[in-house]
């Protein structure tokens, strides 16, 4: 089972929407952990403090690492930790699978101008950055990385299946999707998806997904047709 440790100065703020919907379950019949542990805890000054003001001057204060440094050791026993960042690699699905598949992660969830860069180094800590645009902080990222991860913990989905045809499985965009009514104010579902004929909507669907691709991520597209060739 995944376990789950998220430092942080806002531990309300978890289990958050992890806690409704499919992830709520999970979190429910214990496929996953999640401990939320308050950074303030390892504060030993009688103000709790948590950050101070950045070496070399400039705005905004910063997580001290010493706090954190306490709040790590104390709590992280083994595997990765990461620091929610937006100097840190883009998360991707695939990252997402690789994460999904580890015992136990420590994720570090910055407030204010971040923290001490001695932490990411004594510790080893890996960055990951959700989108190239600023938060108030971690936490939001935290949610949104562990949502994508428990989603394709064992038995979370229930479908398997759909995993395999999302968005980014084999670099290509998801095929449009239709449902019923068949005919919504004029507007047809394409007949294809009506013929019951398994190999032609196949084909159809493959390229739907190549041309969406190609319009909406053409950075996308481009690692798409690398990969065919190799
Ligand atoms: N001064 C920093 C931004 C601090 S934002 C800089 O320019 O890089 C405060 C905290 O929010 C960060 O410590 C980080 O934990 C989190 N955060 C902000 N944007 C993020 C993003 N895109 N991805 C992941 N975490 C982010």
């Amino acid at each position: 089972m995944l376990k789950v440790n998220v430092l942080t100065i806002f531990p309300e703020l978890f289990p958050g929407f992890l806690g409704s919907s499919l992830t709520g379950k999970a979190l429910e019949e214990h496929k996953f952990e999640l401990n939320a542990i308050n950074i303030r805890d390892y504060a030993l000054d009688k103000h709790k403090s948590v950050d101070d003001t950045p070496c070399g001057g400039g705005a905004g204060m910063i997580m001290k690492p010493d706090v954190l440094g306490r709040a790590i050791k104390e709590n992280h026993s083994s595997g990765r930790i990461i620091y929610m960042s937006p100097r840190g690699l883009p998360l991707n699905q695939s990252k997402v699978k690789e994460l999904s598949k580890e015992t136990e992660l420590t994720i570090i969830c910055g407030r204010f101008e971040g923290i001490d860069e001695r932490v990411i180094e004594a510790y080893n800590i890996e960055e990951i950055s959700i989108g190239d645009y600023i938060l108030t902080g971690g936490e939001q990222a935290a949610l949104v990385m562990l949502d994508a991860v428990v989603r394709l913990l064992p038995g979370v989905l229930g479908n398997e299946e759909s995993i395999k045809e999302e968005s980014f499985e084999d670099y290509l965009l998801e095929h449009p999707q239709y449902t019923r009514p068949i005919d919504w104010e004029g507007r047809m579902v394409p007949e294809v998806l009506l013929s019951g004929h398994h190999q032609k909507i196949e084909v159809w669907r493959k390229q739907k997904r190549e041309i969406a691709t190609k319009d909406k991520r053409p950075d996308l597209y481009k690692i798409y047709l690398e990969s065919k060739k190799s």
